[in-house]
C-alpha cells in the first residue's frame, strides 16, 4: 500500500508572520495515518521549519534551480534547500510551466533535487482545451515521460496530477475521471516503479472532496492550493483523507 500523501502549496501567499503562524497551527496536525507536507515560499522556510520542529510534517519548496550552486542570479539550489532541512520539492506546476518552464527543465530540475537528496513532486496536467480532446491522455503520458527524462531514481518521485482548469476554479476533476487517467499514466511508467510511484491529486481540494479522490485505487493523495492556507481546513483534509 501507498502511503497517502496531503500535500499543501502555499504559493506567493502569506507574509513570514502569517507562515510561521500557520505552521504553528499545524503543529498537531494528524500524522499517524497520512504523510503531510507544506511548501511555503523560499523567503518563510527557515520559520516554518522551525516553527515544525519536533513534528512529523514534511517540508517542502516550490521550485528549485535546473543548476547547482554557482553564477545563476535569482535562482535556488537544490543543496540550498537541503541545507534548510527541505524534504520534498514540487516541480513542473502549471503556473510555472504557464512562465515558460518546459518538460526538459522541470526533468532537469527534478534531477538536482534527487542529486540533493530531495524528493520531487512533479506536476502534469493538460488545459481544458485538451481535456476536451480525443489526444487528452496521449498528452498527459507524454508530458510525463518527457519530465521523468534522464532521472535514475524513478522510485523516489512522486507524481502529481494537476488539470489546469481546475486549479483555484472551484471546478474539481471527476473523481473516477482522474483516477481513470492516473491509471493510464501510471501504466505507462516503468513497470519497475508502477507500484511504488505516489500520483497525487490537485485542483480545488477541500475538506468536503478530499475522501472522494483518496478513495480511489490509483490516486494516493492531494495537492492543496487555497485551502492549505487555513490551518484547521488543512487539518480537516488530512483528518477526512
Ligand atoms: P487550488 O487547491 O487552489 O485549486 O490549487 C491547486 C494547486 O495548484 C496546488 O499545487
Amino acid at each position: 500500500m501507498r502511503r497517502l500523501l496531503i500535500a499543501g502549496n502555499w504559493k506567493m501567499n502569506t507574509n513570514v508572520g502569517e507562515g510561521e503562524a500557520l505552521a504553528e497551527a499545524l503543529r498537531d496536525v494528524d500524522t499517524n495515518s497520512v504523510d503531510v507536507l507544506v511548501a511555503p515560499p523560499f523567503t518563510h522556510i527557515d520559520r516554518v521549519a522551525r516553527a515544525l520542529k519536533g513534528t512529523e510534517v514534511f517540508l517542502g519548496a516550490q521550485n528549485v534551480s535546473e543548476d547547482t550552486c554557482g553564477a545563476h542570479t535569482g535562482e535556488i539550489a537544490a543543496e540550498m534547500l537541503a541545507d534548510l532541512s527541505v524534504d520534498y520539492v514540487i516541480v513542473g506546476h502549471s503556473e510555472c510551466r504557464g512562465r515558460g518552464e518546459v518538460d526538459a527543465t522541470v526533468a532537469k530540475k527534478a534531477a538536482r533535487a534527487l542529486d540533493a537528496g530531495l524528493l520531487p513532486i512533479i506536476c502534469f496536467g493538460e488545459s481544458e482545451e485538451v481535456y476536451g480532446s480525443k489526444e487528452r491522455v496521449d498528452f498527459l503520458k507524454k508530458q510525463v515521460e518527457a519530465s521523468l527524462a534522464g532521472i535514475k531514481d524513478l522510485d523516489k518521485i512522486t507524481l502529481a496530477y494537476e488539470p489546469i482548469w481546475a486549479i483555484g476554479t472551484g471546478k474539481t476533476a471527476d473523481a473516477a475521471d482522474a483516477d481513470a487517467v492516473i491509471g493510464q499514466v501510471r501504466a505507462a511508467l516503468d513497470p519497475a516503479i508502477q507500484g511504488k510511484v505516489r500520483i497525487l491529486y490537485g485542483g480545488s481540494v477541500k475538506s468536503s472532496n478530499v475522501a472522494g479522490f483518496v478513495a480511489k485505487e490509483n490516486i494516493d493523495g492531494v495537492l492543496v492550493g487555497g485551502a492549505s492556507l487555513k490551518a484547521d481546513e488543512f487539518k480537516a483534509i488530512a483528518r477526512e483523507a
